[in-house]
């Protein structure tokens, strides 16, 4: 049977504020476990919040970067329930009156772009974690009170890849914006996806899964992926599936039942009474929106006609706010009209050089920085060195810290194009490669290339091979 994929996806993003949503505690990452709590985080009796207006701020960024439309008037609840990581019973969210709705975030999809529409953005607290060692469980309250904010998509998703892509461009975007460090291994992006099969050209939507403890991007692709070919399993045996909440285990790569729809929580909520509703001003949704950088789509467009980039290269280039600063920077110093040499570099042997060392491209270490990379790009362009040498040479550079210019006289790799250096070589390889010679004269124009391949290693690589194809052919035809 052919089925269709439904995906909608929940992220929360915790928001990069120097102090918790409802206290002053401060909201690094990694120190003493329960150091960065007060009776507010901790809900001890008596003890009322202060919402920090940071956190409006950003999310209200947040969500006029994913196209929302800002609720005039907004309020939070109370979302009750029992669990250790949260000493009050209840976390403060919010419910019917949410910040942010209707929006959407573009997707690209195998060369298409596709809109993703956003249902809703919300703001919340975090709550604590457990810490589970053998026997014992111990709780750290410092995350209780983090600033979140619930981004949650319409099943508009329908792809393992298209989810892929989904998060992909909304970590961009949201790194763009400077709110969040969106990293998922300190738990500071979270996604949990729906995920449902339908036959194909069915209206009506199948029944539902719940995935949850996905920590990589990688993983959610997976999880997803496994998903499909599991709920596709149950329909094609003629069983139904259950709708339920599932948990993705890496380890063993397929996801686990956690709990049915029965055994669901019911959360109650009702109005927080210590933070009455407020109105969020136009001029406030005015003056938050001047503080939104130019954002991946409308810097690509920009890249593209100012320099001439492709779009492949411009997509490449935008996806992360550091690798487009970096780029741009080098771009704008590259001399010359036409970038596209320097733009071939940045999205090859710079990237592939990052990936090699395990790091995101604007952290490379690139010795002697801009200005050596574009004296590099410079002497291949000027047939100084070969392009091979070059990309030798550069990732030489990345290993042992040498600057490319030295490691360049050092070694004098310097391209010969003098002649009377070639010329004796050429020479020594005619007469050598008596067969290769008689192919050529015999109409096998290939066989020069073969001649040139010997030529370029007798002078170690260093000769230039456009060079020394043109003599050669002269010297055969005349010969
Ligand atoms: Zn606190």
């Amino acid at each position: 049977m052919e089925y269709e994929t439904v995906i909608g996806l929940e992220v929360h993003l915790h928001l990069n504020t120097r102090t918790k949503a409802f206290c002053g505690c401060s909201t690094e990452f990694g120190k003493e476990p329960n150091s960065q709590t007060c009776p507010v985080c901790l809900g001890l009796p008596g003890s009322l919040p202060v919402f920090n207006e940071t956190v409006l701020d950003y999310a209200i960024k947040v969500a006029l970067a994913l196209n929302c439309s800002i609720q005039e008037y907004t309020k939070f609840d109370r979302k009750n329930y029992f669990y250790p990581d949260l000493p009050k019973n209840y976390q403060i969210s919010q419910y019917d009156l949410p910040l942010a709705k209707e929006g959407y975030l573009e997707v690209d999809v195998d060369g298409k772009v596709k809109k993703i529409r956003i249902i809703r953005v919300h703001m919340e607290e975090d709550a604590g974690k457990l810490v589970h060692r053998q026997e014992t469980s111990l709780v750290d309250y410092n995350r209780g009170g983090v600033p979140l904010l619930e981004i949650v998509s319409y099943p508009d998703i329908s792809s393992p890849d298209e989810a892929y892509e989904y998060l992909s461009s909304l970590k961009s975007t949201i790194e763009y914006l400077n709110v969040s460090d969106c990293d998922m291994e300190k738990g500071s992006l979270r996604c949990d996806a729906n995920i449902s099969i339908r036959k194909k050209g069915q209206e009506k939507l199948g029944v539902k899964a719940e995935l949850k403890n996905m920590n990589s991007f990688k993983a959610v692709r997976e999880a997803l992926a496994y998903e499909i070919q599991r709920q596709a399993g149950c329909l094609d045996s003629g069983k139904s599936v259950i709708q339920e909440t599932r948990l993705w285990d890496a380890k063993l790569s397929k996801t686990i039942s956690m709990r049915t729809k029965e055994e669901a929580q019911d959360y109650r909520y009702f109005p927080e009474p210590d933070l009455p509703p407020f109105i969020i001003s136009s001029s406030k949704i005015k003056e938050v929106a001047k503080s939104i950088p130019e954002l991946p789509p409308q810097r690509m467009v920009r890249m593209m006609h100012e320099y001439g980039l492709s779009e492949y290269d411009a997509r490449i280039i935008v996806s992360s706010k550091e690798f487009a600063d970096l780029s741009e920077d080098m771009i704008k110093e590259y001399p010359g009209k036409d970038k596209k040499p320097i733009v071939n570099w940045i999205t090859g042997p710079i990237l592939a050089g990052a990936n090699s060392l395990g790091i995101q491209p604007h952290r490379l270490d690139i010795p002697g920085g801009i200005p050596e990379l574009i004296g590099l790009v410079k002497s291949v362009e000027e047939a100084k060195i070969s392009n091979l040498t070059a990309k030798a040479v550069f990732n030489e550079s990345l290993s042992n810290g040498k600057a490319c210019s030295r490691i360049i006289a050092e070694k004098n790799l310097f391209q010969i194009s003098d002649s009377s250096v070639l010329d004796k070589a050429i020479d020594e390889v005619i007469v050598s490669n008596e067969k290769s010679v008689s192919d050529y004269k015999n109409g096998k124009s290939n066989a020069v290339m073969f001649l040139v391949g010997q030529v370029m290693r007798k002078t170690q690589g260093k000769a230039n091979p456009k060079v020394v194809q043109e003599m050669l052919k002269r010297r055969l035809e005349n010969a």
